[in-house]
């Protein structure tokens, strides 16, 4: 389903991302731990594309991406469509109401009839538990539903990959349950899904596999028992230690 070869980011001098190959397959949820500053979020945000990789090729499905090549913007459009992002920042405009933001993304980018559009932004606000609060706007809504409306939003665009970046970071403890059970629920759906977390019971409990990066490379990769009960290498032990 997802398959990276040889992704490499910089920023100017710093080399941030140095050289990730990972393949995901179809259905599978994948949750990427380590330290702060060891890339993880220019990771997710290379898979969308909202950073343009140095060098490395990405697929999706049918679609590759070649980094070493000049890549077109148009090229860039419809590879990002086909993946759905989820910011720690719920990132919801806020002069808009919940099945607004939702219907935004169909409509404009997909030109998708605001009826259909409609009907599509009620379905998966319920999906994620909102059937009650589609009027509301995000300043009448918790952190938990806020983020679950920004679940909804990128639902919306039926992507084929779910990317979540450090999801429940921003909310308060007693709003983390909620957020993770609906993202628990897509992964036993069968949504192919990456996930940046510091929620060690969401990836034991919701991941096939634990990808332990440090310094921009993927240090360790595992079935969750494995990273956390048995890890191999000592850099995962060490991080494993301080967060216990
Ligand atoms: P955290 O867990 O703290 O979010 P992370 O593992 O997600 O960390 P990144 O946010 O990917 O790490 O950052 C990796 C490195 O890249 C850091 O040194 C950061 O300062 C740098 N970096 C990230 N984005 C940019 C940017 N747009 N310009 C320059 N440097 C950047």
């Amino acid at each position: 389903m997802i398959s990276i070869k040889g992704l490499t980011k910089s920023f100017d001098s710093l080399e941030v991302l140095k050289g990730i190959d990972l393949e995901v397959g179809k259905g599978k949820v994948v949750v990427v731990i380590g330290p702060s500053g060891s890339g993880k979020t220019t990771f997710l945000r290379c898979v969308n594309i909202l950073e343009t990789p140095t060098d490395g090729k990405i697929s999706i499905g049918e679609q590759e991406i070649d980094f070493s090549r000049k890549v077109s913007s148009r090229q860039i459009s419809s590879f990002r469509r086909l993946t759905g992002m989820v910011f720690q920042s719920y990132n919801l405009f806020p002069h808009m109401t919940a099945i607004e933001n939702v219907m935004e993304g169909p409509v404009t980018v997909k030109k998708e009839a605001k009826q259909k559009a409609a009907e599509k932004a009620e379905y998966f606000l319920s999906k994620v538990g909102l059937a009650d609060k589609m009027k509301h706007y995000p300043f009448q809504l918790s952190g938990g539903q806020q983020q679950r409306v920004g679940i909804a939003r990128a639902l919306a665009m039926e992507p084929q990959v779910m990317l979540f970046d450090e999801p429940t970071s921003a909310l308060d403890p007693e709003l983390v349950g909620e957020v993770l059970k609906v993202m628990k629920d897509l992964a036993t759906e069968g949504m192919t899904m990456m996930v940046v977390t510091h929620e060690m019971r969401f990836a034991e409990e919701a991941a096939d596999e634990v990808i332990f990066m440090a310094d921009g490379l993927i240090i360790e990769r595992g079935k969750p028992e494995e990273i956390f009960s048995q890890p191999k290498a000592e850099r995962t032990r060490q991080f494993l230690r301080l967060i216990q």
